[in-house]
């Protein structure tokens, strides 16, 4: 059994691009208590690999968080198998809301030990008495509410690119900072009610139970995140509250939601939608740099990223 991928990246993305059949991009998570999260990794690697599954997955004591990209010929014995395992029995999967084939170019298990990072404490708090799950419809007529404060509960390089019109972005670059920001945020707020949302809806859980532990009462949570709540207003029809893209952690970088673009290049501040990598490998920062500004820069982030570019690309030649 190979537990890691013994081809490089390149040849990886090339293989991907070459399939003929079609794949389908869902997430899923579960908080639930896994014995033996190494015996698991192992268990799903061989047997997902077997069906030619690509995706991150982060497995833990504290339960799973699988982004996935299945070939559809292979769904269905894939949902068979994870059903069978108590624990999965039933886990809502989410599926993109745009999907291109080629969200995932490799498999990739690890052990963590948390399934999000957040720099919490468990046993300082209840996580279990998380806030109280809205549907998407709920949801959305609750958005405009006088009493309500809705809140993006992720990142800032997420919500640069799309949210919900009316949120509080707090501008941090990962979990562990946003919530600290977010008490920041609310502390003259707490007879409102409060509505977080995330991606999927994992990072709402611990966030809307910490925010309970703080004191705050009315909390609730979009149940599936925005991707179900896009699904479910293109299915009923409903004009999105939810503006701009989806940020997603994976190839395809972002989903569209609506033809709105909300971010401005970092360099010049002009709107545009380019999300690019640094070209300095080391540094690699996803940003958003217009089409000009590429070009004077080198895909750059910053003047700092440019000269050590500079220096390594002059040593190079
Ligand atoms: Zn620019
Ligand atoms: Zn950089």
């Amino acid at each position: 059994m190979f537990l890691y991928n013994r081809v490089n990246k390149k040849e990886l993305r090339e293989k991907v691009k070459a399939e003929t059949f079609k794949r389908i991009t869902l997430s899923f998570y579960r908080y639930v208590n896994i014995e033996h999260p190494v015996n698991l990794r192992d268990e799903l690697y061989a047997y997902w690999q077997s069906l030619n599954v690509l995706g991150r997955i982060y497995v833990a004591k504290e339960g799973i968080n699988a982004q996935l990209s299945v070939p559809e010929h292979n769904f269905k014995a894939f949902e068979e198998h994870l059903y069978q395992i108590p624990i999965f029995k039933e886990v809502p999967f989410k599926y993109a809301i745009e999907d291109d084939n080629k969200s995932f170019f490799a498999l990739i298990m690890k052990v963590k030990k948390k399934i999000v990072a957040d720099g919490l404490k468990d046993d300082a708090f209840d996580t279990t008495n998380t806030g109280q799950r809205l549907d998407a419809l709920t949801f959305h007529k609750m958005v405009d509410e006088p009493e309500t404060v809705v809140v993006d509960m992720r990142n800032n390089y997420e919500s640069e690119v799309g949210r919900f019109y009316n949120a509080i972005c707090p501008d941090v670059k990962n979990f562990r900072d946003e919530l600290p920001k977010v008490l920041e945020v609310l502390e003259d707020k707490r007879d409102k009610n409060i509505l977080l949302y995330c991606t999927g809806g994992i990072r709402c859980e611990k966030a809307s139970a910490w925010l309970k532990h703080n004191g705050y009462e009315n909390v609730y949570q979009l149940h599936g995140g925005i991707i179900q709540y896009v699904h479910q207003v293109k299915k009923h029809g409903l004009e999105s509250k939810f503006i701009g893209k989806n940020f997603v952690f994976d190839e395809r970088l972002s989903e569209k939601v609506t033809d709105d673009i909300l971010s401005k290049c970092h360099c010049c501040g002009v709107v545009s939608e380019r999300q690019i990598n640094c070209s300095y490998e080391p540094c690699h920062t996803l940003h958003i740099q217009c089409e000009k500004c590429s070009e004077e820069r080198k895909g750059c982030c910053g003047d700092k990223c440019l000269a050590d570019y500079d220096k390594v690309m002059a040593n190079t030649i």
